[in-house]
């Protein structure tokens, strides 16, 4: 028999909840199997494991980037069927998306070789674009997505990737007067001389990494974070995260939501999921908080918590 779960809520009230809102992120994660995570409202992928064309069907089209955290073969096994079922499918063939990896990865040039093996001779039209920590890619006006450094393996590059808003608020002086003087102000003054520009992080995805840097995360709205072991005594090697090391940062980084991936498959489901869930109550974690495993989101934190995610 199952272990029971120590879940106090019902489960189908979760299914409600969760159909109820516009969830922003379907994925799947098992490491050393496959890992991908797609942001519909942003276009973009984050890591492209073996599944995400059959996953993305006719969405296949959507993405605009695809940003690989690191080359193992859980991350990119799924890129020459991904750009295989764009340049061939029954969609936007010709339509321009773009392909960030780390800078000298062996992984990448190796699935770059498969697809030119693949289908000789045949252009694509995807830009690859290596990139280092600090570098940034444009969305749109108002959003780029930015490399970060992270702590992984060594003789594969990884980085992480937060994608950051441009933003207008008041400035720390005026922040906290009544309307009325704001407006009073506005008129002698202008506006402008009131706000300041800022950047908020709308989502952040460690990848394969160790704790990151809580600098990255702060105020984000989303973190998705590497959580394979449940606890530092059960990892043998520093490459990948714990889930309270996880919960830590997003509790330091006062993150709005929180995604925790890559859990290892040494860990039986039921027994983890119920630890999981003691660790996020016992983090004081305030918001919503998730495990991405295969290709469900499960619940880890109360659903009454309302979701934020845009
Ligand atoms: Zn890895």
């Amino acid at each position: 028999m199952e272990p029971r779960s120590s879940e106090p809520w019902n489960a189908g009230t979760v299914e409600h909840w969760k159909r109820s809102v516009e969830f922003p992120l379907r994925g799947f994660s098992r490491g050393l199997y496959s890992n991908w995570l797609w942001h519909r409202p942003l276009q973009l992928v984050i890591d492209a494991g073996e599944g995400l064309p059959l996953a993305l069907g006719s969405s296949v089209y959507a993405p605009a980037v695809v940003a690989i955290t690191h080359g193992h073969s859980d991350h990119v096994l799924g890129l020459p069927g991904f750009v295989g079922a764009r340049r061939f499918g029954k969609g936007a063939q010709e339509k321009p998306y773009t392909v960030l990896h780390p800078r000298g990865s062996p992984g990448i040039d190796a699935v770059r070789q498969a697809i030119e093996k693949l289908w000789i001779g045949v252009s694509f039209p995807v830009a690859w674009v290596a990139v280092e920590p600090g570098a940034t890619h444009s969305l749109d006006s108002k959003r780029r997505l930015e490399a970060f450094s992270v702590a992984h393996v060594v003789g594969e590059p990884s980085i992480g990737y937060r994608v950051l808003e441009s933003r207008r608020r008041l400035t720390a002086e005026h922040a906290g007067k009544p309307s009325a003087e704001i407006e009073r102000l506005a008129k002698s003054q202008g506006r402008d001389a009131l706000m300041e520009s800022f950047e908020h992080v709308l989502f952040i995805h460690s990848g394969d990494a160790m704790a990151i840097d809580i600098t990255n995360a702060m105020d984000a709205d989303l973190l998705v974070h590497d959580a394979t072991f449940l606890g530092a005594d059960e990892r043998r090697e520093p490459v990948h995260a714990t889930s309270e090391e996880a919960l830590d940062v997003a509790c330091a980084a006062h993150v709005r939501e929180l995604v925790l991936n890559h859990l290892s498959v040494r860990y039986e489901r039921p027994a983890a999921i119920d630890r999981l869930r003691q660790q996020v109550r016992r983090s004081g974690f305030p918001g919503p908080c998730w495990l991405l495993d295969d290709g469900e989101f499960i619940p880890l934190s109360d659903p009454s918590r309302a979701p934020a995610a845009s």
